[in-house]
């Protein structure tokens, strides 16, 4: 089940959710959007009074913060992505955070086959209880996360920076909304998603004449309830979740990374302005 998201933050909307709740659900999967914490209070809050888990998808979000404690600290189960374009990397791999003892235990299993091991029945002895899978890392990806943590705080600085100079170079430009930050929330900035208020044909220009001028602008994402694989399955249609809609029809993300130069970002800044007019 989907909810649509709120307008802002672009982060699913908590009032969306407790629409969709029914007797069947049993999990809450919000994404913290662009690097940007969803309302963890009040989905914690939801999450309670439904007795459901809350399993955050922080893939964009590993150095965020909400109300003055890292992303991480607030869910039952907390998933980061290590894949090349993420903060950090491990090549591909991820890692899920817990504080609870039975998720974690349940985490390893599946991760390892399903296995059991049971020292009092003997030194070799196992059993597999439920299927799991092989979705070990492995240590020569470990060895490069490692070293890569050891960047996060430097990289995370850099992409803040960077927001903030985006801000204030873009501000006020006609026919552009910019991304915000809610109070309380900082955001590690895995993508500044601007929109063009203009729409889909005026986006698509902008987005057009901008590759052509080697800048690697982008759009995320469309919504997944317009794949052809969730239309057929579940009968989504067009229409059933309009703010998910508009921002897909707006949205163009702009470059932003560690290494980007003020002169880079500059140059971003005007070429889009001179598009946008
Ligand atoms: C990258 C990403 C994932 C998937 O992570 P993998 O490590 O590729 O499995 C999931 N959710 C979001 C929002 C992502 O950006």
């Amino acid at each position: 089940m989907f909810a649509d998201i709120q307008e802002d933050t672009l982060n699913i909307n908590p009032e969306e959710i407790v629409k969709k709740i029914t007797k069947r659900t049993k999990a809450l999967v919000p994404v913290d959007f662009a690097g940007h914490p969803v309302e963890l209070d009040k989905i914690r809050t939801i999450a309670r009074k439904y007795g459901l888990l809350v399993i955050e998808d922080a893939a964009h979000a590993l150095g965020s913060e909400y109300k003055g404690k890292k992303v991480g600290s607030f869910s039952d189960m907390t998933m980061f992505s290590f894949h090349p374009v993420k903060a950090i990397t491990t090549g591909e791999g991820g890692m899920i955070v817990t504080d609870r003892k039975d998720l974690y235990e349940r985490l390893k299993k599946f991760r390892h086959h399903g296995i059991i091991r049971k020292p009092e029945k003997g030194a070799w002895y196992y059993e597999i209880e439920k299927p799991g899978y092989n979705y070990r890392i492995t240590d020569l990806q470990c060895a490069l996360g490692l070293s890569q943590l050891k960047r996060l705080d430097r990289f995370i600085r850099r992409r803040r920076e960077l927001a903030r100079r985006y801000g204030q170079l873009l501000k006020g430009t006609k026919e552009l909304i910019l991304p915000t930050e809610a109070k309380g929330s900082q955001s590690a900035w895995h993508l500044y998603p601007v929109q063009i208020a203009g729409g889909a044909a005026k986006r698509r220009k902008v987005f057009d004449a901008l590759r052509r001028r080697g800048i690697g602008v982008q759009v995320h994402y469309m919504p997944l309830h317009l794949h052809p694989f969730y239309k057929k399955k579940f009968g989504y249609r067009e229409g059933d979740f309009p703010k998910a809609e508009q921002y897909y029809e707006r949205a163009l993300t702009i470059p932003l990374f560690p290494k980007m130069t003020n002169r880079e970002q500059e140059y971003v800044v005007d070429a889009l302005k001179a598009t946008l007019a």
